[in-house]
């Protein structure tokens, strides 16, 4: 039995691999000239620069993902420890965030009192949410509305207030500095909102981060894990075709017969799974009212990537692995960064020094920086000829507070704005995690992985379930392997 991928992410890969697993022939189609989707490369003037993604928590699914198909997971991976360090505007020194919490107290001597209690009561209940929810919510298929309403009625009540109040709201009622709320905060904007539209459910993420499991990042750099999945894939003679976009179907009845190239060229398989945004695919190449360009520009989707690598000369010291460069007006910021038509003058932005644990991605004595500014998506800002304009502006305010004059010592620069986001991956209007979290798109409300329509098509990524960043895209392969097998598996037989 044939499958075709549309798309090669993390979602597209993972997917193949299970599929082949269980004797499936798979061919994957991929727009981009490399594999990898979100999760890409790019080498440039002897440095070597992750397009995307620097970390992850839930390293757990990996391995699941490698042992569910009998193979040892090939993955090396570095524990973040600090998880990441926080620079504010007031002040010198950056706050370094560690799950060891006696290490975290002295971080916010004279600044939280009793910390370690206050932090392990707020973790102990966004532990138990978490543990309450994974598998009942967060790893599983939903047939329906009703069997996803069926599954929430067994969250223990308990958790019930935190759908109705916010996740600021829930950060104040445990901590009382500004610096240690902001921080606990941001997490919310991984999902597409802010702290302050953000449900307090999401603590779950605080959790995750602080004492489930932390944060990782892949020896050799992040690509390695796309590496890892292709050298498997190819053992199994999965094929992958690059520079080759899908643009149409063509259908019998309820199933889909073919896709179609930009060229015209059509493929043919038995089952379809769409690795392309789950809600742009349907509006874009399905052509569903239901997910039209009005309908679609409705949808909450999560902020769009500014993004700047930049090769080095020389090692900053002040820099860690992670950072996150924080100004002094964050509820004003949170509140108008969604919907601004224009760059944000003093940019908050998050900074990845990957040299700093691989340094074969930089020549020697030199540093590779992946600079993350988010920012409006294309429906609220759609004019990006101030792209240099903004890079220098917070390669300026870099280099102040790390002390390090960046634009002197600057020997590559790429920069990519939302426009390229958009045009590179198909990412809708440039958003970079795709559809945001809401309560209303989450779960069954959320794009199905499994076509409304056709019987042979099927979702996998970040815009269906369960929901964006890595571990999530690794369960959605989980998931749409368990739809397809479910419907496909006495065929195979
Ligand atoms: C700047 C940035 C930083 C991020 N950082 C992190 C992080 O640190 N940690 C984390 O966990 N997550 C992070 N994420 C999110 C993470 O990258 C995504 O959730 C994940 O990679 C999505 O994988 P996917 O398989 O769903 O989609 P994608 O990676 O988008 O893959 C989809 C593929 O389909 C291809 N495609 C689309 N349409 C077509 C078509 N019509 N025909 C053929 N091919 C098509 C695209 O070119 C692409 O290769 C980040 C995202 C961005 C943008």
């Amino acid at each position: 039995m044939k499958a075709i991928i549309i798309g090669s992410g993390l979602g597209g890969l993972s997917t193949a691999l299970r599929l082949a697993h269980k004797g499936f022939e798979v061919e994957i189609i991929e727009k981009h000239h490399s594999p990898g989707g979100r999760l890409n490369i790019l080498k440039k003037d002897g440095f070597t620069f992750d397009v995307g993604p620097s970390f992850f928590s839930m390293s757990y699914e990996f391995e699941e993902l490698f042992t569910s198909c009998g193979i040892k997971n090939p993955i090396k991976l570095n524990e973040l420890n600090p998880l990441y360090a926080v620079y504010f505007e007031h002040r010198q020194k950056p706050f370094l965030i560690y799950k060891d919490l006696d290490k975290l107290q002295k971080e916010f001597e004279n600044i939280e009192d009793h910390l370690i209690s206050k932090v392990e009561n707020y973790l102990k209940s966004a532990g138990r949410l978490f543990h309450d929810t994974e598998n009942l919510i967060i790893r599983r298929n939903f047939i329906s509305k009703t069997d996803y309403l069926l599954a929430l009625i067994k969250v223990p009540l308990r958790h019930s207030p935190k759908l109705f109040r916010n996740m600021w709201s829930e950060l104040e009622r445990n901590f009382q500095s500004e610096e240690l709320k902001i921080i606990f905060s941001l997490v919310a904007f991984f999902l597409g909102s802010t702290p302050f539209q953000t449900p307090a459910v999401y603590q779950l993420l605080n959790y995750t981060e602080l004492k489930h499991d932390g944060y990782w990042n892949v020896k050799g750099g992040m690509y390695r894990i796309v590496e890892n999945l292709l050298e498997l894939l190819n053992q199994k003679n999965v094929s992958i075709k690059l520079n080759t976009e899908i643009t149409g179907i063509e259908y019998s009845g309820k199933r889909i017969v073919s896709v179609t190239d930009q060229d015209g060229k059509k493929y043919h398989a038995d089952i379809f799974i769409s690795n392309s945004d789950a809600a742009a695919f349907r509006g874009q190449i399905l052509k569903r009212t239901k997910f039209n360009t009005q309908k679609l520009d409705k949808m909450e989707w999560t902020l769009a990537p500014f993004t700047i690598y930049l090769g080095v000369k020389g090692l900053c010291d002040n820099l860690h692995h992670h950072n996150y460069f924080l100004g002094n007006n964050f509820r004003q910021y949170a509140d108008t960064i969604f919907k601004s038509s224009v760059s944000p003058q003093k940019p908050y932005y998050y900074v990845n020094a990957s040299s700093k644990s691989n340094p074969q991605c930089a020549p020697e004595g030199c540093e590779n920086l992946f600079i993350l500014c988010p920012v409006p998506d294309l429906r609220f800002k759609t004019d990006w000829s101030d792209t240099n304009a903004l890079a220098d502006n917070i390669i300026t305010d870099l280099s102040s507070r790390i002390n390090f004059d960046l634009h002197k010592n600057t020997i590559s620069k790429t920069i990519m704005n939302p426009v390229d986001w958009q045009n590179t991956f198909n990412l809708y209007r440039g958003s970079g995690l795709g559809l945001a979290h809401g309560l209303n798109q989450v779960g069954a409300l959320r794009p199905s992985n499994k076509d409304e329509q056709f019987k042979n098509l099927f979702y996998v990524g970040a815009s269906t379930l369960p929901g964006t960043g890595l571990p999530m895209v690794v369960i959605s392969s989980k998931l749409v392997t368990e739809r397809i097998l479910n419907d496909f598996a006495q065929a195979l037989a």
